[in-house]
């Protein structure tokens, strides 16, 4: 019986852990279809941008991206092959009509809420092929849905070898209702929309099943989880983790990313009562002064956000913070810059991601008129980054002498060196064989380098 080669599919993916975890979750859509993923985009039979919006210059990315792979396509077709270009994510959400419209060598066009609908959009795209060329058009979708993508994607599942498929993503909520003033999130990615509590649970069991031992969970806003349990009663993110903690071999939990506002009580407590949930929170603030986060629309002051950390540290003393920061927006004086500094000397952050404000089309923070000038922008994120690289530097300083659980995950980048993560995400590096990898080790930290720990091992606590 003849065989047929299976057709090979390359993922390019921008932005955040989401669309790491999309990406996945399309690929195993279209494996049933005969696409089996390739690293090698040369040799691919279909290439999916999944793009990222977040920031400016994003849709500029994608179309000269989309030039290169006209050209790759070009060249498949004079050699009697071809290639199937579909552009999905935020950037294909904003832009839609307007890619097919500029790239009419693109098969597809399709949003964050329609990866469920692939084979389907893939089989009329097929079809499209055999058009003429001047009539041919993208297949788009770019409808927010009614049904549930979560229920007609295939659930992660993790390839366990040696060193990989240790740790891994489980988006639990996406979208997001907050409508802060600089963002495009609730435009391309809808309405706030939680996963019902048995496909999270069942999702992370078939994880810990398949070797995963450490969960981060996923959402554009995800402590506003609320997820249907089977009595259609609403369950925080809080419940939720106590509910994880039960699944055997499952040892650690993370999540990201949350809000201010929705860090309540029940998740406090799980973070006082579960050692399972890891001592590190993302918990941006964005900027230190109360009238630019009002002008952002962030719903709360700099002192209400220092009270909330008060109250996370008293529960859990350990928790170690990171932070998202946005210099220049518009309107912001010196003396707001100085506000956003002076939160982030008070916090002492163990990391910071922090960005230039950049206008999005569409958001209200694009009709503003007093932009900052780019060369503001790029003194201040210098001043706020040497801020928290000191503070990063000083927190991995802290924690030499001390003795950290570490979940060993690979073999290190020197030979008989094994790496692994701490409970602050830290990368830690360790003399050790390879016998450690996929269990959680005692570690004396002995060091730091520039972005990690030097540890040496004490005992074995979990295997
Ligand atoms: N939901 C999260 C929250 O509330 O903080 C953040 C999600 S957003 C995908 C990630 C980060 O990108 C934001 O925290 C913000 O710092 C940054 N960001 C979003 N829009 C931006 C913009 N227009 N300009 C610069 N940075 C932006
Ligand atoms: Fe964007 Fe986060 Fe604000 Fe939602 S809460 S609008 S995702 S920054």
């Amino acid at each position: 019986m003849n065989q047929i080669a299976p057709k090979k599919l390359f993922i390019k993916t921008y932005g955040c852990q989401m669309n790491v975890y999309d990406s996945d979750r399309m690929a195993d859509a279209l494996a049933p279809h005969g696409y089996a993923p390739t690293q090698d985009m040369a040799e691919a039979d279909l290439v999916l941008l999944n793009t990222c919006h977040i920031r400016e210059k994003a849709s500029e990315k994608v179309f000269s991206e989309l030039g290169r792979l006209k050209e790759l396509q070009n060249e498949k077709r004079a050699t009697g092959g071809d290639l199937m270009i579909g552009v999905a994510g935020c950037v294909a959400q904003a832009e839609g009509e307007e890619i097919a419209r500029r790239a009419p060598m693109v098969d597809m066009v399709f949003g964050p809420q329609a990866y469920h609908r692939l084979p389907d959009m893939l089989a009329k795209a097929e079809a499209n092929r055999h058009m003429h060329p001047a009539l041919k058009r993208a297949v788009v979708d770019t409808d927010f849905p009614e049904e549930d993508k979560f229920a007609h994607l295939p659930a992660a599942k993790k390839d366990v070898t040696i060193g990989r498929g240790l740790t891994a993503f489980l988006t639990v909520q996406e979208g997001c209702d907050k409508f802060c003033s600089f963002c495009v999130v609730p435009y391309t990615r809808g309405a706030e929309v939680s996963r019902p509590v048995a496909q999270v649970v069942e999702e992370a069991r078939r994880l810990a099943d398949a070797g995963v031992k450490e969960i981060t969970l996923l959402g554009q806003n995800v402590n506003a989880y609320h997820g249907e349990d089977a009595s259609g009663r609403a369950v925080g993110l809080g419940e939720l983790a106590y509910l994880l903690a039960e699944i055997p071999g499952l040892e650690r939990l993370r999540y990201t990313t949350s809000h201010p506002r929705d860090m309540d009580d029940a998740l406090i407590a799980a973070h006082r009562d579960l050692d399972f949930l890891m001592p590190y929170l993302h918990l941006p603030v964005q900027s230190g002064s109360d009238r630019i986060l009002k002008a952002m629309n962030r719903k709360h002051t700099a002192a209400e956000y220092m009270r909330l950390i008060e109250r996370i540290k008293t529960a859990r003393p350990d928790m170690a913070l990171s932070g998202d920061f946005i210099v220049g927006f518009p309107g912001e004086t010196d003396a707001d810059f100085e506000d956003t500094l002076k939160i982030i000397r008070d916090v002492g952050y163990a990391s910071a991601y922090s960005f230039k404000y950049s206008t999005r089309p569409g958001t209200p923070g694009a009709n503003l008129t007093e932009q900052i000038d780019e060369a503001v922008k790029v003194e201040r994120l210098a001043r706020l980054q040497d801020l928290v690289n000191k503070q990063t530097s000083d927190f991995h300083a802290s924690c030499v002498g001390r003795t950290l659980p570490v979940l060993i995950e690979r073999v290190g980048r020197m030979p008989g060196q094994v790496g692994g993560r701490s409970p602050y995400l830290q990368a830690v590096h360790l003399e050790g064989s390879t016998d450690l990898i996929g269990g959680i080790h005692e570690v004396e930290i002995i060091g730091t380098s520039t972005n990690s720990l030097v540890g040496r091992l004490r005992q074995a606590v979990a295997a």
